[in-house]
Order: structure tokens, then C-alpha cells, then sequence
């Protein structure tokens, strides 16, 4: 894609070669966008797994980054302005939540968990703008991974389908206050796909079948068909698409 090649982006949420992000990143990369990507810090043997994982792909920079961590978000948008002084694009694919208030009853969520889900599922988006924004003066695309459980009672999705709901609001919000700083902020509803935090959920085959039972496509998505929507929303092919939630689900969501 001509189009994104000399742009930078900040890529968070790399755990494993299985993560979203990872295949984002990949895309970007191959369409020549210069790569800024970010994995939460560990032990010192996870951390030189991932960061030789994230080597594959050459980036300009790996930068360590825990949303929870005062400080970390900071120290990572000072090394971004140091070596390009802009940024253009941003894609968020960071979540967490306790396995035991995935997989329980949402009645039984204790305000620890649901912060938590809140604190860095949601609220990191809130923050990743407020710190790109002064470095994206000639405009930015902002992108976020979400899922269906937002809207609909999903199993064993409880806490985060609060987390994802709030995420979605933090989109159109973001989007109509940056729109006049030419700054798109829209989110990728994904259809399931196993990765380290899909293993999270419960009777997560289950989801997976449901899904591909019930998809106009019959099949379940790939985290290299997020990465192409991700590209073109990160690109000037979507330049009048802003606050939007784009599902790339196979069609799981016209469902009944
Ligand atoms: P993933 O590979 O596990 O990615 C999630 C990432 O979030 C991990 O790198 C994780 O790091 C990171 N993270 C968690 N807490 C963090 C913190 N405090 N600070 C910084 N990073 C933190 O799984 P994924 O499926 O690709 O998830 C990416 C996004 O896609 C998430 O928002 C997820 O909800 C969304 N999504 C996934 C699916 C699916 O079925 N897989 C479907 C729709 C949407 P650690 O591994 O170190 O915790």
C-alpha cells in the first residue's frame, strides 16, 4: 500500500507470534510503515522471547510498556518523540482481565476485577491518544481490537464485555474530539482467534465452533485479515471513516 510507506506506528499488545499485534505489525511493516512495537515487560527470559519475536519483523524500535505502570506509558512516547518527533499511526490490542472473573458469574465481579478489565482494556486508549496526540500534528489514525461480548451477553466474557463496551464509547468520543486534528480513532471487532488471551476464556473452542456455525462465511477469521483491516484503516483509503466499529468476523455479527 504506497500510501502508508514512510509512516510511523506505534504497535502495542506483541505477546507471541499468535497475537493480533504481532500480525499487524507484520502488515504494517510489509506495506513500509516504520515500526515502533510494544510488549509488557516480565521476567527477563519472557521478555528476550518476545523482544526476539518482535526482531523478526525489524522495527525501529521495541518498547517495553505495562498501561498499569507509572511512568511506562511516558517513557515510551519520550523515546517515539526522540526518534521520529511524530507519529501516525497507533493500534491498541491490549486487554486483561482475572481468568476467574472471565469464566464466573458477573454478578459475583469484585471492584478489583472490574477496574482492573476497565483500567487497561478501556482506559489505555484514553491514554495512548492523550499521549500521541501532540506528536500527530499532521493527522493519525487510531485503532482498537474489540469483540462482539460488548453489545451482546456473551459466555464466559462477563467483565470484559463491560471493558469492550466501554472501549467502544472511548472510540466515537475520541473520534469527535480529534476529528478537527484530522485524527481518526476506530475500533476492529474481531471475530475469535486463539491467542495467549483468548486461552483466557473459558470453553473458548466452543466460541470458536459457534462462531463458525453461525458466520455468513462459515468459517473463522484469521489474525492476518485483522491486520489488512487494520492497514487500511491506518491508511488514506479510509480517510472519511472515523468512530466506527468494523467488524472483520466473517459475518458472525448479521447473525439472527
Ligand atoms: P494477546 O496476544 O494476548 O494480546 C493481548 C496483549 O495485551 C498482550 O500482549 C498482553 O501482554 C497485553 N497486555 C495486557 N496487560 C497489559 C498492560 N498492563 N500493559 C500493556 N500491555 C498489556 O491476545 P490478542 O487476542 O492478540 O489480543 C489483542 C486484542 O484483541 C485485545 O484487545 C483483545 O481483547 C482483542 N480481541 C481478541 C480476540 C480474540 O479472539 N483473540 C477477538 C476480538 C478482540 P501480556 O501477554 O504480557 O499480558
Amino acid at each position: 500500500m504506497q500510501d502508508l510507506r514512510g509512516k510511523t506506528a506505534l504497535v502495542t499488545g506483541v505477546a507471541n507470534k499468535r497475537s493480533i499485534a504481532f500480525a499487524v505489525a507484520e502488515r504494517l511493516a510489509q506495506y513500509g510503515v516504520s515500526l515502533a512495537v510494544a510488549y509488557q515487560p516480565a521476567d527477563e527470559d519472557r521478555d528476550e522471547k518476545v523482544r526476539k519475536i518482535i526482531g523478526e519483523i525489524s522495527p525501529d524500535l521495541v518498547l517495553p510498556l505495562d498501561v498499569t505502570l507509572p511512568g511506562s506509558l511516558d517513557a515510551a512516547f519520550a523515546t517515539l518523540k526522540e526518534r521520529w518527533g511524530r507519529l501516525d499511526i497507533v493500534v491498541h490490542a491490549i486487554a486483561s482481565a482475572k481468568r476467574e472473573e472471565l469464566g464466573g458469574r458477573t454478578s459475583d465481579v469484585s471492584l478489583e476485577g472490574y477496574v482492573l478489565a476497565q483500567r487497561v482494556s478501556a482506559y489505555s486508549l484514553i491514554e495512548l491518544a492523550r499521549a500521541a496526540r501532540p506528536l500527530m500534528g499532521d493527522g493519525g489514525s487510531l485503532i482498537t481490537l474489540t469483540y462482539i461480548g460488548s453489545e451482546r451477553a456473551t459466555h464466559n466474557y462477563n467483565v470484559m464485555g463491560s471493558a469492550k463496551a466501554a472501549l467502544e464509547a472511548n472510540v466515537r468520543y475520541l473520534a469527535m474530539e480529534l476529528g478537527p486534528e484530522r485524527i481518526r480513532v476506530n475500533a476492529i471487532s474481531a471475530g475469535p482467534i486463539r491467542t495467549l488471551s483468548a486461552s483466557g476464556i473459558k470453553n473458548f473452542l466452543d466460541l470458536l465452533h459457534n462462531a463458525e456455525e453461525k458466520s455468513a462465511l462459515k468459517r473463522n477469521v484469521t489474525q492476518e485479515e485483522v491486520a489488512n483491516a487494520a492497514a487500511f484503516l491506518a491508511s488514506s483509503l479510509s480517510s472519511g471513516i472515523t468512530g466506527q466499529t468494523l467488524f472483520v468476523d466473517a459475518g458472525y455479527n448479521i447473525w439472527g
